[in-house]
Formats: structure tokens, sequence, C-alpha cells
């Protein structure tokens, strides 16, 4: 393990932090130190156009298609420094445009695709969701049921998408449609690009327990997008799709430690404002919570020695990556530590816990944002989101099977 960041990684640390200090409001404390949640839904909105004009949004994307030709290494210094410093990472949307479908376009896309959306996701011209979910196909997704078929010019799609996070904010979706309906399992799955605005999709927002609704039912009924959006050949969609799935699963080694080490010394204050830093019972359990965010972090460190190393973000489900491996232990490990970490915030609280007072976080994932106040309705928000925590990018039970059958060597499960 090499804590040290190289010369190059360091000074674009000082790039990155002097952009910060120029950009970022005077007395900045945060984003969730913004009170109203429209106020901080705009900041975020005009924050991401300032990374987009200094040049932080798609770093490691070739310059051709509007990146920097970066390393992963110089990502990872980039979201510390932002972490750090409380500002987004981007707008809601930017984790499936930018980090999901961008970097699987690279991989997987046309020189015409390439051309045409990559420029267009950094500069928040086109807006992505995953429609990946259905009613009746989540961890088993090869069960998905929507298809399409090639109609003349076009693609035609029939079916239901849910758990659409972020589609009310978005004008386009990448998806998962069977197109070969002789085909099973994995077989005969495309990966199509398709706008949302036209009339054949209909967007439903579902409510959630926190009053906010991030996430959608999607309908399409004969939604038409033209042949060439298939990423991947026809019927090949499988591989591009996990291609994705590693980049949604893998990359926040590096943000973890300092987002949740945050969220602790919040806790911690909490405890001693609410009196209860001398109850033996919570104190033993700060104690885990403190233990575990160390552990959080020497795992962190783990991954990011491997991306220096150069060693290969690989899809979880492709193969024993040691990378991969050590991304389910680390989803594993962030989401559970969260689910007990924001029930001990409200057992603190006790019953004023649960009489939401202030805005809840900005988004359903992970803890609440950098700055906010230890309001019971920052505590609640975070809580309810925690219990997400374990199910998006793979449910806990589904990690376990992975490190159990990759790492383990533990005899495959079985499939009926
Ligand atoms: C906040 C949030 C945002 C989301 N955003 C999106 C999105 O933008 N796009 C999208 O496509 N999807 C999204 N999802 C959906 C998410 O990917 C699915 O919820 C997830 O894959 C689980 O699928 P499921 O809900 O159908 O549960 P199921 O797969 O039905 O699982 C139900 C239970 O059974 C367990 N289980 C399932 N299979 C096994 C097995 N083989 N062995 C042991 N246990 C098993 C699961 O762990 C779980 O406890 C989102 C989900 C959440 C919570």
């Amino acid at each position: 393990m090499d804590l040290s960041y190289p010369a190059e990684a360091e000074a674009f640390r000082a790039e990155v932090r002097a952009v910060l200090a120029q950009e970022l409001p005077p007395g900045w404390a945060g984003i969730g130190a913004i009170a109203g949640r429209q106020d901080a839904e705009r900041f975020a909105a005009q924050w991401r156009q300032v990374l987009y004009r200094r040049g932080l949004l798609g770093i490691t994307w070739p310059p051709e298609h509007g990146g920097r030709g970066l390393s992963r290494l110089h990502q990872v210094v980039l979201m510390e420094e932002l972490a750090r410093a409380g500002a987004p990472f981007g707008e809601h949307t930017d984790l499936f445009g930018i980090k999901m479908l961008g970097s699987t376009l690279l991989r997987w896309g046309t020189a015409e695709q390439r051309r045409r959306f990559l420029p267009r996701i950094l500069s928040g011209e086109d807006r992505w969701c995953q429609g990946f979910s259905e009613p009746g196909a989540g961890s088993d997704l090869a069960s998905l049921t929507t298809r399409a078929r090639l109609d003349g010019g076009d693609w035609v799609i029939d079916g239901q998408k849910v758990w659409t996070s972020v589609a009310h904010r978005a004008n386009w979706i990448f998806l998962l449609a069977r197109t070969d309906p002789r085909a099973r399992g994995h077989r005969g799955i495309s990966f199509l690009l398709c706008r949302l605005d036209q009339p054949g999709i209909e967007i439903r927002p579902i409510r959630q327990l926190t009053g906010d609704s991030d996430f959608n039912e999607v309908f399409f009924t004969g939604a038409r997008t033209p042949a060439d959006l298939v990423v991947g050949a026809p019927g090949e969609g499988w591989p591009v799709a996990m291609t994705l799935l590693g980049h949604e699963r893998g990359e926040e080694a590096a943000t973890n430690p300092i987002l949740f080490r945050a969220e602790l010394d919040r806790l911690l204050a909490l405890a001693t404002e609410r009196g209860r830093d001398h109850d033996p019972l919570i104190r033993q359990r700060l104690a885990w919570c403190y233990a575990r965010v160390e552990i959080m972090r020497y795992l962190g460190y783990r991954i990011l020695t491997q991306v220096q190393n150069g060693t290969e973000l690989g899809p979880t489900e492709l193969g024993p990556t040691e990378l991969g491996a050590a991304a389910s232990v680390a989803k594993l490990y962030w989401s559970e530590y969260h689910a007990a970490a924001t029930e001990l915030a409200l057992d603190i609280q006790g019953l004023p816990g649960l009489v939401p007072e202030g805005r809840g976080p900005l988004r359903a994932v992970r803890t609440d944002d950098p700055g906010a106040p230890n309001s019971s309705g920052s505590w609640l928000g975070a809580f309810l989101n925690a219990r997400a925590g374990t199910i998006y990018a793979g449910t806990s039970e589904v990690q376990r099977n992975i490190l159990a059958e990759t790492v383990l060597g533990l005899p495959k499960e079985r499939r009926e």
C-alpha cells in the first residue's frame, strides 16, 4: 500500500484547490448549509456549469471528446477535493451521463455515437437516466421483458421500467430491451439509447418515504429510436451493461471515507449537543462507527493503490478481478455501516428525531450533503436513504454472492 500520490497528481490537486478558492462563494460552508431546498438545487445546477467551464467534468475522457485525457488517479484527486470542500461533483443526472454512459460509450460506442453524444453529456444539453430495472427484473436483470423490434429505420419499444432515478430531470434514457424473443438469459438483449420527450413514453414519479420523488416508473408504448442508436451489436447488450455497472460500482473508494468521516464528526457532535455522550451504550456504538470509518479508509487506500498501479476497474460480474472484488467489499461495507450509523443518530435524538425539521438531503444516495446542520430533517432523510443504500447498485445479498463465487470459490448459486 502506497499512501503518497505522484507529483503530477499533487500538481493537479493544487489546480483544483485554486479553482475552488476562486469559484466558491465567500464563507462557503458546504452545499448542505444552504437552508432552502430550491436554493441548494439552484446552486448545484450553477456549480455544475462552473465545473464544465473550468474543464473539470469528464477529465479522463480523450480531448477530442471534450475531456483532458487525465488518469483515473487525477479523477480521484478531483473527487477528494470536491468532497473536502463540500461542493457537488456535478448534477443528479451526471452520475448516469458522465460516469456511466460516457465511460461505456468510450469502450463500446461507435465513432459516430461518441462524436454525437459525449460533448453534449459534458455540456449538460443531454441529461441521461438508466432504464435497467423492471417490476419483474432487478437483481435478476436478465429476466427483463421490455421488448424492441426493428420497424423500418427505427427500434419500436414496448414495456416498463421502474426505479428510474432522475428520469423526470432527464431528456434521454439508456435502456436494456429484449430484441430477440427466441433467445434466453443474457442473450438477445440490446443496449439502446432513446429520447424521453416523445409521445410513446410516460414518466410517473414514485413518492418515497421521505416525501421526495427521486425515481420513477417509465412506460414505453410504441416508443421509437433510430436503428443506429444501439450500443454494441444488436442482441449483444449484456457485456455493454456489465461495463456500465462496473463504473456504477467501483469508484467511490476515494470519496466515501471523506464523506462518512465528516458525517461521523456530525454524529459525535449530535451526541454531545443532546447530552447523550456519557451514555455507555451510545458511546459503545459511536466507537463501533469510528472503527468502521477507519477500516473504510484503509479499504479505500487499498483500492486507490490498485488504481494507481493501473489495475483495470473490472465489472464485478465479468470475472474475479481483484478490484471488482474490492468494489463489492466496499459497497457492502459502506452501505451496511450507513444503515447502522443513521439508526444511531435517530436513537441519540429520541422521539424529537422523528419530527423532521429543516430540509432533508438533496439526493437519495449516501450521506447528507457536507455542511448540513445537525437537524432532525437531515438525519431522518439520511436514515431513510440509507435503507436504499443496501439495495441500489447491487443488493447486499448480490454482493455477498459475488464475493462467495469469485473470491471464496464457493459453488455457483443454482439458477432455475
Ligand atoms: C434509490 C434507488 C435508485 C435506483 N435507481 C435505479 C435506476 O436509476 N435505474 C435502474 O434501472 N434501477 C434503479 N434502481 C433499482 C435497483 O437496481 C434494484 O432495486 C436492485 O437491482 C434490486 O432489484 P429489485 O428491487 O427488483 O429487488 P429483487 O431483485 O427482487 O430483490 C429482492 C430481495 O431478494 C434478494 N435477492 C435477489 N436475488 C437474490 C439471490 N440470487 N440470492 C440471494 N438474495 C437475492 C435481494 O437481495 C433483495 O433483498 C434503484 C434502486 C434504488 C433503491
